[in-house]
């Protein structure tokens, strides 16, 4: 009977009948992979208590061949990123970042660029007050993008080909990258991107991690990049990510979003449709 042993952040659990849980992980070794944990939702001895969205478990079990879903039979919590589950604006944002990953990895791909990018934003979603919050997860986001191969191609107008130099420029999440203002009548979709974003998309990517975390984009780049990414998403994955109707109603200084204080968030996370 293949063993499996492996580090995994939960990206997503399922109640499964009365005492086991379906747990969506991504792994270091594996990429993105569903187990059922029997007895989950009571062992505390095998399952280290709760498992929370965003924990850092190592866990071990077994997948029997010609049985697609793997048996999780022990998880020990390596780091609960506790912090994220009790602020409204991280804990959306978070699962935002679950939502991308659920819908986007296929199963069984291993990605290590990806699994260190996660364990990077959920420690910054631990402590996220006073440090460029929405910009950090502007280029958190930037940066799942272009792992996931989806990274926008803003070097030239993909309708004629010319290099785009023009100051009235503008993007089409289909096409996947810039069209110019004389081709723009064949592409509906697209919407006006300025020329200061797209000079800090091309950027991005080179600058170091240490810079990064001190960027702080302007209100139009920020509104503008949200947009690109939100874009191309929907049309990759075909869907609305329901995190947003969330985060789009929680502001940096005060919480808009209603939360009833005897409800967990992720309960009513879970609620919204
Ligand atoms: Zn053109």
């Amino acid at each position: 009977m293949p063993i499996i042993t492996d580090h995994g952040l939960i990206i997503n659990k399922i109640p499964y009948g009365e005492s086991d849980l379906l747990i969506t992980f991504y792994t270091l070794s594996r990429g993105k992979m569903t187990g059922i944990g029997k007895g989950a939702k009571r062992s505390k001895k095998r399952f280290s208590g709760r498992l929370e969205l965003f924990s850092l478990v190592r866990f071990t079990g077994f997948a029997k061949p010609g049985i697609s879903l793997p048996r999780i039979d022990e998880c020990e919590l390596l780091d609960p990123y506790q912090e994220i589950q009790y602020q409204p604006q991280a804990f959306f944002s978070g699962c935002y970042f679950l939502e991308i990953i659920n819908r986007c990895c296929p199963e069984y791909q291993a990605n290590r660029q990806i699994f260190a990018l996660l364990t990077e934003l959920f420690g910054f979603l631990t402590t996220p007050a006073g440090r460029n919050f929405t910009c950090q997860i502007r280029l958190f986001e930037l940066q799942i993008i272009a792992l996931l191969g989806f990274a926008p191609l803003l070097d030239y107008c993909l309708g004629c080909r010319n290099k785009a130099n023009q100051n009235m420029l503008f993007f089409d999440p289909e096409a996947g990258g810039l069209i110019c203002q004389s081709c723009h009548h064949r592409y509906p979709q697209a919407f006006p991107i300025s020329r200061g974003t797209i000079a800090i998309l091309n950027k991005f990517l080179q600058i170091d991690s240490n810079l990064r975390k001190k960027l702080n984009f302007t209100p139009q780049i920020m509104d503008e990049t949200a947009k690109l990414c939100r874009s191309l998403l929907r049309w990759h994955t075909g869907q609305e990510f329901k995190s947003l109707k969330y985060i789009d109603n929680i502001d940096l200084f005060g919480q808009k979003t209603v939360i009833k204080p005897t409800d967990s968030l992720s309960k009513q996370f879970n609620r919204m449709s």
